[in-house]
């Protein structure tokens, strides 16, 4: 894949890049461990300066990097504006808090004494360069959900975007120079997919983290494995939403709409599956349809858009093929469905919902990732349980139902990193993200996110 900007409105290559050859990887993977050894001394209080720096700057900067976001991957320039903010919170938000999450432990008085110990301390350390291979959906929070941890802890970065987004990439690395970071803090390496596991082996490389498919996880990982090194991996997704009778309806269609074409359709904890109870199914499919025929689909800088196009035409045609596989099979679209008319350039796609979805169908187990729905009827919580972990993924879920019992079914049953209840998924800094079984491992976010890229020391003195 040619590192380039390649606008998915038009179609158009607006700017093509040149990969770093392996002297200059050399050279960067040398100045990431060279601030390394500075970053990790250095006090809480003199990297939460620099991070409100850069959020500072971010907040200065939101227009233009949107405008840049947009340019690159096509989703609506409100929702990239929107992106562009919450990356700033979360920074803020560690920038306040990684002191807290990290502080020392003392463990109970008797057990120190027990293990032989007059003193005993759990320290949290960082563990050096950590790698993050990122892709282009959110291209700016992908990246600050690593980076601000991982900065906070006293780590130092270094970042392989994916090879269509490389202007949000080098604005990155860009934004933290400007926010003060030494040289090395954090860099972009310019590199395609085939150069990543040269960088994974390098000695003076910790760990990494990997957010993407499922074979690009499973490249990552395995490396890592091989060289043991540890990684956080945050895979694909197929997200149920369960509707159940006491259902608040028109919440809950207005709620299902945002959270499947949200980031045009193009996000790993986007509702995916829509599993309704059939007391409520065929009002709730009447509705659901209505509201995705009504959006907006256009250019994507156009502030009156709701779905733009997807970011590459590969990813359309993936689209195309798991939606023409269904109808096959015997799928019915009561929306969408094909490209809108009227569109002579662009990955543009319409908003579809599929009814009659069987498990023979493709689209049943893989990730639809665009504006493609699937509808599930189902006659009680037992199976939409058993519809919502049928599935290789895990990685969140939805649930809406005001039943404190079904409530219960679904906080033990369903198979994923979050239950959402009455509302859909959406990341924030305080809470845990991340999945199970083929959605990955490890969580980003929160003390969890912060501590995975740490040395978790016990200090023992006799
Ligand atoms: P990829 O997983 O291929 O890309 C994500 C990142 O991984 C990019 O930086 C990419 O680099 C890199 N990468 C890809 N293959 C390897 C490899 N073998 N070794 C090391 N790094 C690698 O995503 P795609 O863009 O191809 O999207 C395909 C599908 O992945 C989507 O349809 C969706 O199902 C899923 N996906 C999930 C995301 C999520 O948020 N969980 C995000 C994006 C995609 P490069 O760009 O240079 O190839």
């Amino acid at each position: 894949m040619p590192i380039a900007t390649v606008d998915p409105a038009t179609g158009e290559t607006l700017k093509t890049f040149h990969a770093l050859d392996d002297g200059d990887v050399e050279r960067r993977i040398a100045a990431a461990s060279a601030a390394y050894t500075h970053h990790r001394t250095t006090s809480f209080e003199e990297r939460a300066a620099l991070l409100h720096r850069a959020a500072d700057l971010l907040d200065e900067d939101r227009d233009g990097i949107a405008r840049t976001m947009t340019t690159e991957m096509g989703k609506p320039v409100t929702a990239a504006r929107a992106e562009a903010a919450k990356c700033a919170k979360a920074m803020r938000w560690y920038a306040g808090h990684a002191a807290g999450l990290l502080a020392d432990e003392h463990p109970d008085e008797k057990d120190v004494r027990d293990s032989g110990a007059t003193r005993a301390v759990v320290r949290y350390r960082p563990i050096g360069v950590v790698l993050a291979v990122m892709p282009w959906n959110f291209p700016l929070w992908q990246v600050v959900r690593f980076a601000a941890p991982a900065l906070m802890a006293g780590n130092t970065g270094l970042l392989k975007h994916a090879s269509n987004v490389p202007q949000t990439a080098l604005y990155l690395e860009d934004l933290f120079r400007r926010a003060g970071y030494p040289e090395g803090c954090f860099q972009t390496l310019l590199i395609g997919s085939g150069a990543v596991e040269a960088v994974l082996r390098d000695p003076r490389v910790a760990a990494a983290t990997l957010t993407g498919s499922e074979p690009a996880g499973r490249a990552v990982a395995s490396a890592a494995g091989d060289a043991i090194k540890k990684t956080v991996l945050e895979l694909g997704g197929s997200d149920p939403f369960i509707v159940m009778p006491s259902a608040d309806l028109d919440r809950a269609v207005a709620t299902a709409v945002t959270a499947r074409v949200q980031n045009n359709g193009q996000s790993c904890i986007a509702a995916k599956r829509f599993i309704v109870h059939e007391d409520v199914h065929d009002a709730f499919r009447d509705r659901f349809t209505a509201a995705m025929r009504e959006l907006t689909v256009g250019d994507p800088m156009d502030e009156s858009t709701d779905v733009g196009p997807l970011a590459t035409e590969q990813g359309r045609a993936d689209l195309e093929e798991l939606v023409e596989d269904a109808v096959a099979h015997g799928a019915e679209a009561t929306c969408g469905g094909r490209r809108p008319p009227g569109f002579d350039r662009g990955w543009y796609y319409e908003p579809t919902v599929l009814t009659g979805v069987t498990e023979e169908m493709r689209i049943h187990r893989e990730e639809a990732f665009g504006p493609v729905a699937t509808l599930y009827r189902v006659t009680g919580p037992e199976e939409a349980v058993a519809l919502a972990n049928d599935t290789p993924f895990g990685l969140s879920s939805n649930a809406w139902t005001r039943d404190r019992a079904e409530q219960e079914l679904f906080s033990r049953d369903i198979e994923a990193g979050g239950v959402f209840f009455n509302g859909m998924t959406a990341s924030h800094p305080a809470l845990p993200f991340g999945g199970v079984k083929r959605s990955g491992y490890g969580r980003e976010l929160s003390g969890h996110g912060i501590r995975e890229f740490c040395n978790i020391t016990t200090l023992w003195h006799g």
